[in-house]
């Protein structure tokens, strides 16, 4: 597969009230083109971060980058200038947001709104932006589009603001989406149908997507390979199948075992025990130690190494060491079980 962005040993730090808070540390990931690849964990595990440091839109105080690459097309955008910034976004790479309604200006009529992007980036006059605008409506599903076109944010349901959110990235053909939580702020019914929608734009413009969220339903919909984050590290990377079906790490069979189930015996959702790490003193061992049921005595003292499991797979993990127990994953993991 043909890479279209490198991270390496990226680290971002924020500066808040005199604590160094590490939110990401050492991240090495790699997306391919036309793949999605999914970034799941916890809130503050750093995926968040991560997503918008490509976008360069961390290293406003008090965060920056502190260290690492992040290699696009010849480029180092840790290290890019705000000018150089504004040539890639929204053309090269795109953000949607969780909450249509802030993404959009509730004063601009939509069509407005999404021809911006398309006067100042493809250097389109007036009246070809509208009519790409109001192609892009159409693509993502605007019903009577030349109309909706001169219509404000409030006058469309959430699904819809979703919608044009996605349009405005899609506008100037970009070559990554960055999903962050694209479906959170949405009911389930609706949250299907704009998963169905981002399927298919992919299958149209082939644009990679980076899918940021803490559901492993949206994963499992979207997903080609999943990086799983905790404590600002990647603690284990896969194909879809290789994290939902023979993952190694105890936090990815945590994430696994809490996912809601149909034909659970059970109602109760099980949760990881426990709170992520204070990232502002981070832990010299594994993150996870502190909630891990299988840790050793050496997770505590010792970060254990990436191992590779397959050619596509990764996890880092003290549990791989041949000197460790053999462990098998709690039933709980098995997807479809109870
Ligand atoms: Fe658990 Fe140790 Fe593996 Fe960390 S390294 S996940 S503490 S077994």
């Amino acid at each position: 597969m043909e890479k279209l962005l490198e991270i390496q040993n990226l680290n971002v730090q924020f500066d808040i009230f005199g604590a160094h808070v590490q939110a990401v540390r050492g991240v090495d990931l790699e997306l391919n083109i036309g793949e999605t690849l999914a970034i799941v964990g916890e809130s503050g595990s750093g995926k968040s971060v991560t997503s918008k440091a490509i976008m360069g839109l961390n290293p406003m105080p008090p965060g920056k980058v502190t260290g690492g690459k992040i290699l696009y097309n010849g480029q180092d955008l840790a290290h890019a200038s705000d000018k150089q910034m504004q040539k890639i976004r929204g053309k090269e790479i795109s953000m949607i947001f969780q909450d249509p309604m802030t993404a959009l200006n509730p004063t601009m009529k939509i069509g407005k709104q999404i021809m911006e992007g398309l006067i100042k980036h493809q250097n389109l006059n007036k009246h070809d932006a509208r009519a790409r605008a109001i192609e892009l409506l159409s693509l993502v599903g605007i019903p009577n589009p030349d109309k909706r076109v001169e219509e404000y944010p409030h006058q469309f349901s959430g699904g819809m603001r979703q919608r044009v959110v996605i349009a405005i990235a899609l506008a100037c053909n970009p070559k990554i989406l960055i999903a962050d939580e694209p479906t959170t702020a949405l009911d389930v019914t609706i949250q299907a149908q704009i998963l169905d929608l981002m399927r298919d734009i992919q299958k149209k413009t082939g644009t990679a997507i980076i899918l940021i969220t803490h559901d492993l339903g949206v994963v499992a919909n979207l997903a080609n390979r999943v990086a799983v984050m905790y404590g600002g590290k990647i603690v284990e990377t896969g194909t879809l199948d290789e994290i939902f079906y023979h993952s190694k790490h105890p936090y990815t069979w945590g994430l696994l075992s809490s996912m809601p189930r149909l034909h659970a015996k059970t109602d109760k959702l099980l949760a990881i025990p426990g709170t992520p790490p204070d990232l502002s003193d981070p832990p010299k061992g594994c993150p996870f130690a502190p909630r891990c049921p299988y840790a050793m005595k050496v997770c505590q003292d010792h970060m254990p190494d990436y191992t590779k499991v397959t050619d596509t797979q990764k996890t880092a993990c003290w549990l791989l060491d041949s000197r460790a127990p053999k462990v098998e994953p709690p039933k709980t993991v098995v997807v479809g079980g109870n």
